[in-house]
């Protein structure tokens, strides 16, 4: 089944059978997003184990196929969904996070010089070609906020510190002092 995704779609060879790709890939699959969580785990409050969220599934429903058109091309469509634990900005917690990306892209050499189908939105591959694993994981990888934060403020809990504490930090010497008043 994984072996559609080392398939490689090529710039210039068109596409004779339009094919899709529609199932379930575990994320353990897929390197540089696995990569990029465990980078993102390091800043939480508190760790998950990778096993805790490794084999979340990767879900992948594309159509890929020629366009024929003026310039005729590649292009992919449909929609990949995803879940992926990661560490939420503001409290510093992990929590899970639901990605969905609707695609819509034909591939081409240099994006702005596209002038293919307005339908579709250019997608530039350096190289002749894309293995169909590292364009859904690019794809992932560029919906994932700059700033990942909780929807929720109930859920989003920064911790706060004890107002003895706060006390002795805002006065650190009113104790002291204190003190020695007391030993007098
Ligand atoms: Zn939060």
């Amino acid at each position: 089944m994984s072996k559609s995704l080392q398939n490689l779609i090529q710039l210039n060879k068109l596409i004779n059978h339009p094919y899709q790709i529609d199932f379930d890939y575990s994320l353990s699959l897929f390197d540089k997003l696995t990569d990029f969580i465990t980078k993102d785990h390091k800043f939480a409050i508190k760790s998950l184990e990778s096993d805790q969220w490794v084999n979340e599934s990767v879900k992948v429903d594309l159509e890929i196929k020629s366009i024929d058109s003026a310039n005729p091309m590649n292009v992919v469509s449909g929609r990949i969904e995803a879940r992926l634990f990661l560490t939420c900005q503001n409290c510093l917690n992990i929590f899970e996070n639901e990605i969905d990306v609707p695609v819509k892209i034909a591939l081409c050499s240099d994006q702005n010089a596209y002038q293919g189908n307005k339908d579709y939105e250019p997608w530039e591959i350096e190289g002749c070609s894309i293995k169909i694993i590292d364009l859904i994981e690019e794809l992932l990888l560029i919906s994932i906020p700059l700033y990942v934060k909780h929807d929720d403020d109930e859920v989003c809990e920064v911790l706060k510190k004890p107002q003895m504490n706060n006390d002795l930090m805002t006065f650190p010497f009113a104790n002291l002092k204190n003190q020695l008043n007391n030993d007098k």
